[in-house]
Parts: structure tokens; sequence; C-alpha cells
């Protein structure tokens, strides 16, 4: 049994904060919407008003926080708990991760980017993939309480390089999309039948993660989520800036952002990722098969 404090119980929080319960964890959770935090007191967990009393005598930490500025304003009251270790899940730029990582360092704190991918139905299930940078020791002190949340935990070098894995992870989802909707376009413009074409797609070199899991919806145009496009127009964005400061051009990742934030103005950033569909549709004036 470990003691527990989490902070942020959205949609992937909540469910894993409740699976670290079930587990016989002692968690003690806050989030900044009251409602979410009175949420998880009905589901076992201790509720805390605030960051700093949630995170009082907790050994380890956990942060699960929409972007890098929402992790840096927490930052001064997780600090507060001297000798935690600190894990870091939420999905944020490499270098806020380096530098929160150096300022709890200094603060006598230990800590993990942790980022996950598997969606809330992974939160909820307990099988998220978790990609983590920081030293082995504390990635193995981590471990028993990863393992209530995830299904496939690698370590993946020093502290910052779980967020670098995570924005390939963006980016080679977010290409894929891109392509898959635009072979749609493709195919629905020719009239050729897509579930068949789909099926036959999916079983040689073209298949992907994305086509099995996603495409169903895209021909059917449903698009709740899921993982928000605003999520990931977000991760593009850290895709890019640590791309740029990398000296790396990433020219298909630059393209596919742009047609993210196209999602995004014409007002989907609250639909599935897979509404990229609708963009490519729109430029290419429409689906002309009445899906
Ligand atoms: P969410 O917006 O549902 O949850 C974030 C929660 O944090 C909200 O409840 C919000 O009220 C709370 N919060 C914000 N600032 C706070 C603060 N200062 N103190 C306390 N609580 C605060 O987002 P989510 O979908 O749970 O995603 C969380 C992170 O996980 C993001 O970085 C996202 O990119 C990543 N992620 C999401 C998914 C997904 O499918 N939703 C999958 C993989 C990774």
């Amino acid at each position: 049994m470990t003691r527990i404090a989490f902070i942020g119980l959205g949609i992937m929080g909540l469910p894993m904060a409740v699976n670290l319960v079930r587990a016989g964890h002692e968690v003690t959770g806050h989030n900044r919407s009251p409602a979410r935090t009175a949420r998880f007191a009905e589901q076992g967990g201790r509720a805390a008003d605030s960051v700093r009393d949630a995170v009082a005598g907790a050994e380890i930490v956990i942060t699960m926080l929409p972007d890098s500025p929402d992790v840096e304003a927490v930052a001064a009251d997780v600090l507060t708990a001297r000798r935690a270790l600190w894990v870091d899940m939420s999905t944020i730029s490499p270098v806020t991760a380096r530098s929160v990582a150096a300022q709890a360092r200094d603060a006598g704190l230990r800590t993990l980017d942790a980022p996950v991918s598997g969606g809330e139905q992974g939160a909820v299930d307990g099988t998220l993939s978790i990609m983590v940078g920081g030293e082995a020791a504390d990635v193995e002190a981590a471990r028993p309480v990863l393992e209530v949340v995830g299904r496939t935990i690698v370590h993946v070098g020093p502290a910052g390089a779980g967020q670098t894995v995570k924005a390939a992870n963006q980016l080679i989802v977010a290409g894929t999309i891109g392509l898959v909707a635009e072979a749609l376009t493709l195919l629905d413009a020719q009239g050729v039948d897509l579930t068949p074409a789909v099926e036959v797609l999916s079983g040689g070199l073209a298949g992907s993660a994305v086509l099995d899991r996603k495409s169903a919806n895209m021909l059917r145009h449903e698009f709740a989520p899921g993982f928000r496009v605003d999520l990931h127009h977000k991760d593009l964005g850290i895709a890019l800036g640590t791309a740029r400061e990398s000296g790396v051009p990433l020219p298909l990742g630059a393209v596919v952002a742009q047609l993210m934030a196209a999602a995004r103005a014409q007002g989907h950033g609250d639909l599935d990722h897979s509404a990229l569909l609708l963009v490519l549709e729109n430029l290419a004036g429409g689906s002309r098969h009445g899906r």
C-alpha cells in the first residue's frame, strides 16, 4: 500500500485514480473543479480541497493535467511534498518536463515524466502504454503503482525522454489519420464501396491500428471523442516545437499540424481527432456519395 496524491481527475485521471484505490492504495485526489473531486470521493477516494492538502504526506504524487502551463502552475505546491516521487503523466513539452524535473531535484524530490497512450478506455481498463523518462531506480520504485494503470511500461531514457517519445507517438498517429482520411476521400470520389476497400487495405502493408480502430466510425461520420482535436493540436505543437529546438525538419508533421489546426478553426475541437476526415472532405468540395 502506497500513499498517493492524484492531481487532475479528468477523463483520464479519474479512472486511473479509481483503479489505484481499487488496488488497495491510499489515494488522495484533487481537481480544480470540485465536482470531479466529489466524483472521486464517491468511488472510494479521499478528497482534498487543494494541491497542498492532497500532497501532504504522499509517497508518490501523480499529476494528470492538460498542458505544460497547468503542470507549471501546480509545481510549487507539489514541491511541498518533500522526499516524494512526482510522476507527471500529463502530455507536456519535453522542455517543461526537464525544467520541472530540475526544480524538483533542487527541492529534494525525485521525478518521472510518464505520459500515456491508450485513451479513456485504456485508463478505465488499466491497460495504458506508459513511456517513462527519468532515473532507472525511480522507475522501479514507481513500477508497482504504474502497473495498476498500465500494461506496457517502458523506461525510454532520462528526464524528458518519455515526453519526447509521446511527441513521436502523436506525430505518427496524426499523420496516419491524415492519410487514412485522404484515402477515404479519394475512394469516395471514385464511387468505390468503402467498407470492402477498408477491409482489404487493413490486411496489407497499409494496415494500421488507426485503420482498425477509427475507420468504422469515420465511414459513419461519427466523431464522438475519444481523443479530442484540441488535445491533438496541442500535441502537434509540442512535436513541432521540439523539432525546431532540435534543428530537425518535420515536413509531413507540419502539414498534418495545419490540417489539425483547420479542424479546430472549423469548430471541430471537441470532436475525435479522426474528424480530420471532415477537413479533407471539405478541401475536396464535400463528401460525394452521401456518407
Ligand atoms: P481533461 O481535461 O479531461 O482532464 C484534466 C483535468 O485537470 C480537468 O479535470 C481539470 O479540471 C484538471 N485541472 C486543470 N488544472 C488543474 C489544476 N491546476 N489543479 C487541479 N486540477 C486541474 O484531460 P484528459 O483527457 O484527462 O487528459 C489529461 C492529459 O492526458 C492531457 O495532457 C492529454 O493530452 C493526455 N492524454 C489524454 C488522452 C485521452 O484520450 N483523453 C490519452 C492519452 C493522453
